[in-house]
């Protein structure tokens, strides 16, 4: 498998404290911030804080830690933004772009958790 991981890409520069985000969420592997175009009324991104470039890449080379992690960071910022619905909230929507076909615009692994509105369509039909 290769992934080649560019470590000047936008979030390794957040991860690194280059730039600055507004963090919702950071925990021992994973960090979560707001999407600084949103789509929602909550838009935030989760990203591990390991160098993995696509979901892919991640499970197949992450640690159980890390996987772990990841995967209750994404549900605590479900419930931070009031939309869990097992906490009473509305619901949201999880989307992870991979690669060419998914549009993924920023080559470090990140899951969007949107909420906030009804989100129509999941694929907009074409
Ligand atoms: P994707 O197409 O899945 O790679 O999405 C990348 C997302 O990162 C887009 O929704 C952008 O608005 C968002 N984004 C880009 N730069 C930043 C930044 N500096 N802070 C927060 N979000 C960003």
């Amino acid at each position: 498998m290769a992934y080649a991981y560019d470590d000047q890409n936008i979030f390794a520069r957040i991860l690194r404290g280059e730039i600055p985000c507004d963090k919702v969420l950071e925990t021992d592997h994973s960090m979560a911030f707001r999407d600084i175009a949103p789509k929602a009324p909550d838009h935030v991104l989760v990203i591990p804080k390991g160098a993995y470039v696509t979901w892919d890449h991640f499970a197949a080379a992450a640690s159980d830690a890390e996987l772990a992690d990841f995967t209750r960071a994404v549900g605590k910022v479900a419930e931070m933004v009031g939309a869990a619905p097992g906490a009473g909230g509305e619901g949201f929507r999880l989307i992870a772009n991979a690669g060419q076909n998914g549009v993924q615009e920023v080559p470090h692994l990140h899951v969007h958790v949107l909420a906030g509105r009804p989100l129509g369509w999941m694929v907009q039909p074409r």
